[in-house]
This record gives structure tokens, sequence and C-alpha cells, in this order.
């Protein structure tokens, strides 16, 4: 699929991308080393990357963004998969956009081996919302899974929001639906997926806290280790020069703009306070959040 028609499906305002000019398929950046944080090893996988137009911001006078994004009317955005090793488990927080050959794309698999990984050896996928830069990469072009060992771990609100009563999904993303319920099928008809409730501990360490706003049943992970918290937050922010500082500013992709904006102003808070390390979808890299003005500045974390 070509990325444009791609991101149409995923961010639903086709006018405000970047037209789909033909993109020279490069590997992306190479992706920094692990942070070790407590007993985790955290590395962030770059599987591609986007270009992200700034009229997409609702919320700030377009000066005002100018002037964050340094004059740049488009800003190319990495889409990032995390790798978190704790425990004995390794456990990968969503999968990018996939393979595409004509897009500059389906990084992830190279990324893991960087870091030492084959797909078979991930033992769980959490996943953040259904949008497909998270969540292309679970399948290989054939259909079959593309993490074999792995249990798919997913939000039961996100999973209802798409698939359990489509009458109630806005019209313009049912089109989605039968490429969610291949993806999902698959690693069902292996025993292999479970949507846990609200409230429910995904897994030993890890907790999910609701996040709805950006998608039905949108979720951010929190991994702890030795008293040290990584958040994997999902697209609770896509343009860092000016989200961090002006929380309050929204993007076209939320499905619920307001709660989108509360949602992040509250982790936000939260996360600056506990001193958190955030690892965000469309971030470059690993932060932590002082607080600045009415906002925030973003720190590159330190182990
Ligand atoms: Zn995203």
């Amino acid at each position: 699929m070509r990325l444009g028609i791609l991101l149409a499906c995923t961010f639903l305002n086709v006018a405000a991308m970047t037209p789909p000019a033909p993109i020279t398929p490069q590997p992306a950046a190479p992706s920094p080393g692990p942070l070790r944080l407590g007993a985790m090893t955290v590395w962030a996988l770059q599987d591609g990357r986007i270009s992200l137009e700034a009229s997409l911001l609702k919320g700030a006078a377009p000066a005002e963004i100018g002037r964050l994004l340094g004059g740049q009317e488009a800003v190319m955005t990495p889409v990032n998969a995390f790798l978190v090793r704790m425990d004995g488990r390794t456990v990968l927080v969503d999968t990018g956009i996939g393979k595409d050959p004509e897009e500059d794309a389906g990084h992830l698999v190279e990324r893991l081996a960087a870091a030492g990984v084959a797909p078979g050896d991930v033992d769980l996928i959490l996943i953040t919302h259904y949008h497909f830069d998270h969540i292309g990469g679970l399948l290989k072009a054939d259909g079959t899974r593309a993490f074999p060992r792995a249990r798919l771990l997913v939000p039961r609100q996100e999973h209802d929001f798409w698939l359990q009563e489509p009458s109630r999904l806005p019209e313009r993303l049912r089109g989605r639906i039968p490429k969610l319920k291949a993806i999902f099928g698959a690693y069902e008809a292996a025993g292999a997926f479970r949507a846990f409730g609200e409230g429910e501990e995904p897994a030993p360490g890890i907790r999910a806290v609701p996040a709805q706003g950006h998608t039905g049943g949108h979720t951010v992970y929190v991994f702890t280790s030795e008293g040290r918290d990584l958040w994997c937050i999902g697209d609770l922010i896509h343009f860092g020069a000016v989200q961090f500082e002006r929380p309050e500013v929204g993007i076209a992709f939320d499905l619920e703009g307001g709660r989108a904006i509360r949602i992040r102003q509250e982790l936000f808070q939260r996360a600056a306070r506990s001193k958190a390390v955030l690892a965000g979808a469309h971030l470059p890299g690993l932060v932590r959040l002082e607080p600045k003005g009415a906002g925030y500045a973003a720190v590159p974390a330190q182990p």
C-alpha cells in the first residue's frame, strides 16, 4: 500500500498530508544504543518515517506553530516501536508500519537484529492502539505471524472500539475492519491473543493506563523496575517541538480532540512529577519532562 493511502486510512486527513510524491526507500537513521533503567534495557526501534504537515496542528496561531517548528511547514517524523528486556522477558511495544517496498518503512526486524533479538525471541507484544503505523509489523507479507512465539496483548477497549460494534465505528473507519480481523485473527487462531480489561495488569511489572482520545481505547504502558518508570506513550504526542511546550495544542488525527488534550496534559503532569522516561512512537528519542512555563521541556533521558 502506498504510504499516502496508508496515511489517509490511518490519519483520516488526506488534504493535510504531504502530497504522496514517490519516496526513495532508504534505511532509517541508526537507532541509538539502549537505555538501562533499573533492571530494564530499552531500545527505540525506528521502523520508518512519515512526513507530518504543520497544518495538522490545532489550537495555536499558525505564526506561533511556525516559530516552534523553526519555520518548517512539514516535519519528518519517526515511527518507533520499543523493545524492553526485563526479568528474562523480551517485550515489544507496537510494531511500526510494516514492510512496503515503496516506502521508508518496515525496518523493525533489522532494528531488532541490531539489538541482538530475532523475531522468534519476542515473548510479548503490547499494542497502544490500532492505527496502521502501530500494528503494520504484526504480520509478514504472506499473512502469517511475524513474531511466531509472542503473545499479543491489546486493550479490550481498543479492540472493541474497532471490531465489536462496527455500527458504532465512524463510517470512514469501517473499511479497515477486514485488515484488522486478518491481523488479530492470525494470533487468535494460534492461541496467542488476549484482550485485557481496564484495571487489569497485562503482565507483571507492566501497567496499562487508559489514554483514550486519540482512538477509542488508546493506552499507555508503564514499565517499572527498581523504582524506575518507563512510559510507552504511543501517540500521546506527535510534534515534540510543539506539544511539550504547548500540550493544549491538538492534532487532526485525534478521534476526540478535547479528550486527547486533557489526557496529554494530565499524563505529562504525572510524568514530570515521577521523573518517568517517555517513549513516544513519534518522538526522536527517549526523554524526561521538566516543567517550563505553562508546559514542559523534554530532556534526553540518561540512565
Ligand atoms: Zn502513530
